[in-house]
């Protein structure tokens, strides 16, 4: 299946891999809205809130949990939005959960593998 989440889930493109288990990989938006903009993937391909699996879809928000505590550790943030997408909006068509920090002031967009390396460090 042409699915770019499904070649990043499968090794075949490369990402800024913050989290991954078995059911979910978690990793950072390569276009950020802003610095530290994360993105959440069922390992299984699946459309979107209409078809994913609820217990997948509880496990995606429990590491949403633990990925927002490790970006308020790590980045300035004041605080972060929750987003998913579907239908007309939905660029890619495999579930994702964005999280999107948000900065006391505008940030300039600084380099992804900078914001991968103060997450990872
Ligand atoms: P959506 O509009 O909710 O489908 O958002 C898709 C998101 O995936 C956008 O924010 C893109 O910047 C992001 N994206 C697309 N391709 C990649 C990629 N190869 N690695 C990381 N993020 C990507």
């Amino acid at each position: 299946m042409d699915c770019i989440f499904c070649k990043i889930v499968n090794g075949e493109i490369p990402c800024y891999k913050i989290y991954e288990d078995d059911t979910v990989i978690a990793f950072l938006d390569v276009n950020p809205k802003s610095n530290g903009h994360t993105l959440i993937v069922p390992k299984e391909h699946t459309l979107d809130i209409t078809t994913i699996d609820d217990n997948v879809l509880l496990h995606i928000f429990q590491i949403a949990k633990e990925i927002a505590k490790t970006l308020q550790n790590k980045l300035n943030i004041k605080g972060y939005t929750l987003a998913q997408n579907n239908g007309k909006p939905q660029e890619v068509k495999h579930f994702h959960l964005h999280i999107i920090p948000v900065y006391d002031n505008e940030e300039e967009l600084i380099e992804v593998e900078e914001i991968y390396n103060k997450i990872t460090q």
